[in-house]
């Protein structure tokens, strides 16, 4: 028999497989499993109007129910869907059942699903006419999908991603820039990207209160939105005094604690429900 050569013994003993990538080769098989066995799926967060705190609709967040470790967060297997190449099954998978969630509420005619959506997925050639297939297989109105990009996924010089959300935006779809002011901020290019919505991370609400030059930056980041048309949605409402620095910013729409957290789709359908009552 050969003797093997030192940098193959890790291979041939059994166990985790590290690849080249730095990737465990069993983490990722159990992903791959996961995503067959129906383990990821979105909760749902409320999105609402600041000024009213009436629900306007909700971001779909994936979750992975794993067996054995509990429930899972983005954080926890995101990186390795990126890395592995899974994330675009992952998140074909979110989006369709968002989708068929969405077409399911109470008031699935006036609410808007926010689905988030990686460069990899944005990239491939069919990824317009999968959104659209779901659409339809969910009888969702298009207008009523907004798809989260983030800034460093726009930035890249990429004619492809933009030329899918511009035939995306054509059929009615909407598209938010996801976590704005903390990636790219090259504004000479906001004018011109294809997007309906602004994200505004939760980094310029945490200090808004207490801190002048926090506050200026929210009210430059609203009249900015307004002036280009653009909504906007602010994330990371915690409590009352921050929603008060929204308001005075111009409201819009808000996303965080203070309005829910991100629940099962069960439990996000009937706290509907319990709204139209
Ligand atoms: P994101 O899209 O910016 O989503 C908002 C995150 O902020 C969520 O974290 C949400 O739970 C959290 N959050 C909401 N309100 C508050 C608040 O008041 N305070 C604080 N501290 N946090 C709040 P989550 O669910 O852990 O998701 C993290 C990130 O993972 C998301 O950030 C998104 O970038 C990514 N992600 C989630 N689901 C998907 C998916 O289906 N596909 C892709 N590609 N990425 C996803
Ligand atoms: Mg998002
Ligand atoms: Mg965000
Ligand atoms: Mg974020």
């Amino acid at each position: 028999a050969q003797a093997l050569a030192a940098g193959d013994y890790s291979i041939c003993a059994g166990g985790d497989q590290v690849t080249r990538a730095g990737l465990v080769g069993t983490q990722v098989a159990e992903l791959r499993a996961a995503l067959a066995a129906g383990q990821l799926l979105p909760h749902y967060q409320p999105i609402v109007d600041v000024a009213t705190g009436r629900v306007r609709g909700a971001e779909a967040l994936a979750r992975w129910a794993h067996p054995d470790r509990g429930l899972l967060l983005p954080s926890d297997f995101i990186g390795l869907a990126e890395q592995s190449g899974l994330i675009d099954d992952l998140g074909d998978t979110i989006l369709r059942q968002a989708c068929r969630d969405a077409a399911s509420w109470p008031q699935h005619k006036t609410l808007k699903i926010s689905v988030n959506v990686s460069g990899d997925q944005l990239r491939r050639d069919d990824f317009p006419d999968r959104v659209l297939a779901h659409l339809r297989a969910a009888h969702l109105p298009a207008h009523q999908l907004v798809l989260e990009v983030t800034e460093s996924t726009l930035a890249g010089d990429d004619p492809g991603a933009h030329e899918a959300l511009r035939r995306l935006r054509a059929a009615g779809v909407q598209v938010a820039i996801d976590d704005f002011g903390t990636g790219w901020s090259n504004l000479t290019r906001l004018a011109a990207l294809p997007v309906d919505v602004l994200k505004i991370d939760r980094a310029f609400v945490v200090d808004a209160g207490h801190d002048l030059r926090a506050q200026a930056m929210l009210d430059a980041l609203f009249a900015l939105a307004h002036r280009l048309g653009l909504r906007t949605v602010t994330e990371g409402i915690e409590n009352h005094d921050q929603a008060d620095v929204v308001t005075l910013s111009g409201a819009g729409e808000g996303q965080g604690w203070l309005y829910g957290r991100p629940v099962p789709a069960a439990s996000f359908a009937a706290s509907l429900r319990d709204s139209t009552d």
